[in-house]
């Protein structure tokens, strides 16, 4: 039978609650256990689909087409599994089934009200996790213990130990243990109130992470436990680690998944902790910190780069890229508006003291003439560079206009009259106006040419990639940008799509229409960063060539 693991957290957002669920599940894994994982959002968006990534960092996409909150991201790089639609729900979602069926009448006339019926769909998302091929689910509740909008969830996940038994629930609840310099003390009162606050609403965590700057005494451990009454051992030290790969580890060395094994029952002896990999990743990763590892620095050129995690999967694959060649990344965060002057500006720039760029995907039209002048730098300059959807949109009317000879060249999403559509709406689409699930949402095939350099990259032909995007390179300009030079080396198995493109002579300008960042994870880091990585390595140690003087360029 399944069991179920609720992560609650309190005092504070922001604390890790989404890093300490993934490091949970990844020790679990590590214990042979079979599990999935899933986050129940209580904002009323139906999905993060619609929300700024400036408000919410990025939205992370699974398989499925699921546009979901960027947690999963984090549980797919730590467990190693993929994800699908149903492991996440916002309040939106959930009102919106309830709202569809008592349209439909299934609530047979009776009053629709947030006990039972809310918090029944609540369970109801979780209970469609479990199955005879899962051990256990993990489920995250966003948000802090004490908002307004929890307590229907914490109301759901309080009525799981009654439905399925104490043996088969635990709650887990994360604090924040503060240090105040003037006393020099930890202190535990945060972490009483919050925890009073979860017991208000009838659940008494069975364990308490605290997340603190510095590790949690013994004593004070035994104060928590006599003060919140949970046992000394069910109160887990988790301190500031120097990186989140290291969390799992911490939490072990701390007993949490021992602890919720005994739990939850399982034993031990056919269950035994083999950290193995994990600690091989971990040893990869410390490699990258040691003195004279190779280093890069990578430019991403973006929109939303005052709040990195809008660009929070892009900036772990290059880290994974890195663990794999045992070089440290550097990431340079450029402001796509900020590019025109800097290349305008007679001295050399920032991007000339780089090793590689990224140019992430994006909507709306603000930095896009920034993150065409990057590409065309790029292009120029031997820069290797990877463009993501939107990065491939740009790396495209780049070569169109300055290459191709189509002055004027453009989106339509951003030049609705430009005279060369090179990107735009596919006919199918045209009619669209609502902005809501129009997208090419999820994983679609692609069929690489042979011997292409991203062919050889992926080591294999035929690949698989998602999508989060509404405008496609237009057929009709496919001859001419190639006859060109532009290598259209990945298409849709039918021909019509563009889904990579490459040129011969660069060292790496390669783009591609998916988002292939979501793929990778830490110890199997994504081909096309890892080759990124790969030139921008050569650059950095002079192996490759480099224009001195950007203004040797026209
Ligand atoms: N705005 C572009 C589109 O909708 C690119 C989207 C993206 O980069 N994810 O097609």
């Amino acid at each position: 039978m399944t069991k179920f693991i609720f992560v609650t957290g309190g005092v504070s957002s922001s604390l890790g609650k989404g890093l300490t669920a993934s490091s949970l599940g990844r020790l679990l894994k590590c214990r042979g256990l079979r599990l999935t994982m899933c986050k129940l959002d209580p904002y009323i968006n139906v999905d993060p689909g619609t929300l700024n990534p400036f408000e919410h960092g990025e939205v992370f996409v699974t398989d499925d087409g699921g546009e979901t909150d960027l947690d999963l991201g984090h549980y797919e790089r730590f467990i190693d599994e993929s994800l699908n639609r149903s492991s996440n729900a916002t309040t939106g979602s959930i009102y919106s089934a309830v709202i569809s069926k008592e349209r439909r009448g299934d609530y047979l006339g009776r009053t629709v009200q947030v006990i039972p019926h809310v918090t029944d769909e609540i369970k109801e998302r979780v209970y469609r996790l479990a199955s005879d091929e899962i051990d256990v689910v993990i489920t995250e509740v966003g948000g802090t213990v004490g908002d307004i909008e929890i307590v229907p969830f914490l109301e759901a996940i309080r009525q799981f130990r009654r439905d399925v038994g104490r043996e088969n629930v635990c709650y887990v609840h994360l604090t924040l243990v503060p240090y105040l310099a003037p006393s020099g003390e930890q202190k535990t009162k945060p972490t009483q109130h919050s925890v009073t606050e979860l017991r208000s609403r009838g659940i008494q965590p069975d364990v308490i992470v605290c997340r603190s700057d510095q590790a949690i005494s013994q004593a004070l451990k035994r104060k928590i436990s006599l003060l919140c009454d949970v046992p000394p051992e069910a109160v887990v030290s988790a301190v500031d680690a120097r990186s989140i790969y290291q969390i799992p580890l911490v939490l072990h060395d701390e007993g949490l998944d021992e602890h919720i094994c005994r739990l939850l029952q399982f034993d031990l002896a056919k269950y035994p902790a083999d950290l193995a990999s994990w600690t091989e990743l971990l040893r990869r990763v410390e490699a990258t910190e040691e003195e004279g590892a190779p280093r890069v620095r990578i430019g991403i050129i973006g929109k939303y780069v005052n709040l990195p995690d809008a660009y929070l999967s892009v900036v772990e694959a290059l880290r994974h890229a890195g663990f794999y060649h045992g070089a440290s990344v550097e990431i340079v965060w450029v402001q796509a508006e900020e590019v025109l002057a800097m290349l305008a500006s007679n001295s050399v720039h920032a991007l000339h003291d780089l090793d590689g760029i990224v140019i992430p995907g994006g909507f709306g039209e603000r930095g896009v003439e920034g993150k065409i002048a990057a590409a065309r730098y790029a292009r120029e300059s031997g820069l290797p560079c990877l463009g993501l959807c939107l990065g491939l949109h740009v790396m495209v009317i780049d070569f169109a206009r300055h290459v191709a000879g189509m002055d004027g060249a453009h989106s339509t999403e951003f030049d609705p009259a430009t005279p060369y559509p090179v990107i735009d709406l596919m006919d199918d689409q045209v009619d669209v106006v609502n902005k809501g699930g129009t997208m090419r949402l999820g994983a679609y095939p692609a069929q690489l040419s042979p011997g292409s350099r991203v062919a050889k990259a992926y080591g294999q032909e035929t690949i698989s990639e998602r999508h989060r995007h509404r405008y496609e390179v237009q057929p009709r300009f496919h001859n001419k940008l190639s006859e060109a030079g532009l290598v259209w080396s990945g298409m849709s198995p039918d021909g019509r799509l563009v889904e990579m493109l490459e040129l011969g002579s660069h060292p790496f300008w390669v783009g591609t229409q998916a988002h292939p960042e979501l793929k990778s994870r830490p110890d199997s880091p994504h081909p096309l960063f890892k080759e990124l990585l790969a030139a921008a390595l050569a650059r950095a140690e002079g192996r490759a060539p480099r224009i001195l003087d950007p203004r040797e360029l026209e």
